[in-house]
């Protein structure tokens, strides 16, 4: 398999490049060349094969010819078993009043209650994998608000080959989030807050990655969501979750939170490789540049205003430019001038031959933090089950739209002990924290406190690198 960026001037790399490189030379995203196949056959057998196998089978061609299957299906193995349901990614019912069935997809059983685990856990053994082939290690560089910094430590922790250097804006983030990433006593895991905001942190991350001398010398990765080895894991629940619930012949929607893209782009990867899907659904919180998008063919930038579902809360979904070089049949030289204007602008305008294909598969809308919270509450008189914020932008979309007749498959994006402040606020009653949440708060937290300075930052990095 041989991979080509958005904007066609990136050299064509195999997998293990890919991986590393994150984003492309010519600041695109890196696509497979061609999307492998999955056959009526397999499909029918998906529906009856545990997590680990159908992922092995799923992202066996996306590796090679960089990792051979054994290696890929023991790091799968590995990676899935450290998840804290059986299932890995379990369906449940959810009753409803539509033309359409729904059901939940748990995709927040890993390590830190959180959908990034679903990928993270994999590529950070994919990560180590490399690396030892190639005999070199890596600086991982990266900045949260919440769940990816979690998610990112949980991943790399203990690794061969990677020291990682998580920034978080100091007091910004709530309080199991952090503990989450500062009570982790592992020698290659650094937390640093800084005294700033998200927006603040993911700047210092950018201007060390822009200074090429210090980006070659620390060898700086990137775990983040551009990284095409996190699309390739997604889409193996989407496998699952279709062939569980149409047998592999029938078709599913599904329904999905939206804030990088990634997620959802998966989705649409998995039915261009052959799953039968009927609609992919867009749901958006009120920020919501993407269903704007779908409605008027204007892609165009707004102030991100705070919600309660904040993994959401973003301006520019990155992964879209992956969907944007599909739609337009590949064209790269015109997705290059079209993310430049956007990025200088803050607007594209999308032809009408191109939103028609976008709306030949996905539907997009949005929830209002009152609807969301409605939502919460509803799910819980209705069922006695819990669901968080994103979850809820989800089912409120699911409910309003009726998309075709199958039956839609909502992405459950965070376990709703993770924002139990905003549950309670909606249903008067606290979801149950799991132990492993409990026992946050008896350990010991671990975090260097740095000023907002590049030149203090990147000496941190250097010490940390050399130890
Ligand atoms: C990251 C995240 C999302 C958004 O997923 P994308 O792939 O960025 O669209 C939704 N919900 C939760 C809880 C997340 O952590």
């Amino acid at each position: 398999m041989k991979y080509q960026s958005t904007r066609g001037e990136a050299p064509i790399l195999e997998f293990g490049d890919v991986l590393l490189a994150g984003l492309a030379v010519d600041g695109g995203l890196y696509m497979p060349s061609e999307l492998p196949e999955i056959g009526q056959a397999d499909l029918r057998a998906f529906a009856n094969l545990p997590y680990t196998e159908v992922a092995t089978r799923v992202l066996a061609p996306f590796v090679a010819p960089s990792i051979d299957e054994d290696s890929l299906g023991r790091m799968v193995e590995e990676a899935y078993a450290t998840f804290r349901h059986p299932d890995v990614v379990p369906i449940t019912e959810l009753p409803s009043e539509g033309v359409n069935d729904h059901h939940i997809v748990e995709l927040h059983w890993g390590p830190t209650f959180s959908f990034k685990d679903v990928a993270l856990q994999l590529l950070g053994r994919l990560f180590e994998h490399e690396l030892e082939r190639r005999a070199t290690s890596v600086t991982v560089v990266g900045a949260t608000s919440g769940d990816t910094g979690s998610a990112a430590i949980e991943a790399c922790r203990d690794r061969e080959g990677i020291e990682l250097v998580m920034l978080h804006p100091r007091g910004r983030i709530s309080e199991v989030q952090r503990r989450q990433m500062t009570t982790v006593a592992s020698s290659n895991i650094h937390n640093v807050s800084i005294d700033g905001t998200f927006d603040d942190c993911q700047d210092l991350v950018k201007a060390m990655f822009a200074d090429s001398s210090f980006r070659q010398q620390r060898r700086l990765a990137a775990v983040n969501s551009i990284n095409w080895a996190r699309v390739a894991a997604q889409t193996v629940y989407y496998f699952t979750t279709g062939t569980q619930l149409g047998g592999g012949e029938r078709q599913t929607s599904f329904c999905v939170p939206t804030g990088n893209f990634g997620n959802i782009l998966a989705g649409y990867i998995a039915a261009q490789m052959g799953l039968p899907v009927d609609r992919l659904i867009i749901a958006s919180n009120h920020n919501d540049i993407l269903t704007r998008t779908h409605l008027s063919g204007l892609m165009e930038i707004e102030q991100v205003i705070p919600s309660t579902s904040p993994a959401m809360d973003i301006q520019v979904s990155s992964n879209f430019e992956r969907l944007l070089f599909d739609l337009s049949d590949r064209e790269a030289a015109w997705l290059r001038t079209a993310m430049q204007d956007f990025r200088a602008n803050g607007q594209l305008p999308l032809s009408e031959a191109l939103i028609t294909r976008l709306r030949n598969i996905f539907d997009a809308d949005r929830a209002s933090e009152l609807e969301v919270e409605e939502t919460i509450a509803d799910v819980h008189s209705a069922t006695g089950q819990f669901i968080d914020p994103h979850t809820a932008v989800a089912v409120s979309v699911a409910r309003r739209l009726e998309a075709g007749s199958s039956p839609i498959a909502i992405m459950s994006t965070a376990h709703p002990a993770k924002f139990g402040d905003v549950v309670q606020d909606a249903t008067g009653v606290a979801p149950a924290q799991p132990e492993e949440i409990k026992d946050l708060y008896g350990r010991t937290e671990s975090c260097t406190d740095l000023p907002n300075e590049l030149n203090a930052i990147m000496e941190f990095v250097s010490s940390a690198t050399n130890a």
